[in-house]
């Protein structure tokens, strides 16, 4: 069967990633050729075949996109029809990124994990940035950012 001989070509990754090791385009999708009823072969984009085999047949002209950003990328759940996208991303993205990774500007930020009490108190501590990382359940960089104002800035303290 032809998706086997696709399966062949992938190496799975610890983010769940099936990267393609077969030829790849020059815009980085993986080129697949897909026996035709009629003899000979047709050259189809890797990650929609196998996107189509898994759910389903797209319609013309519509597009998918990785929510992985990984072009190489064949496993059909890291791909969505493009208008899908943004939503999807974010929660792909959120699932996997470090908790210091977001972008922390205030309370009204729904990621946040301190209140601006906390970081006036972070701020007038004697402990060390690893003491309060502890104490807050927040990495240690988190809190040097909010020490040099980098993060939590007061043009965004609320009135
Ligand atoms: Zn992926």
């Amino acid at each position: 069967m032809t998706i086997s001989r696709l399966l062949d070509k992938i190496i799975k990754d610890d983010n769940g990633c099936w990267n393609y090791q077969g030829a790849i385009s020059d815009k980085g999708y993986g080129d697949f050729n897909v026996p035709k009823p009629e003899g000979g072969y047709k050259r189809v984009r890797a990650h929609r075949y196998s996107y189509e085999h898994y759910k389903g047949e797209l319609k013309q002209g519509e597009k998918i996109s990785p929510i992985c950003n990984n072009r190489r990328c064949c496993n059909p759940d890291h791909w969505e029809i493009t208008t899908q996208r943004e939503r999807t991303k974010k929660s792909f993205d959120s699932g996997n990124r470090n908790k210091e990774e977001y972008k922390q500007t205030g309370e009204d930020n729904r990621n946040a994990q301190l209140t601006w009490a906390d970081v006036d108190k972070i701020r007038l501590s004697v402990k060390s940035n690893a003491e309060l990382a502890i104490q807050y359940g927040v990495s240690e960089k988190h809190i040097s950012r909010i020490r040099n104002h980098t993060r939590w800035n007061e043009d965004d303290r609320p009135q």
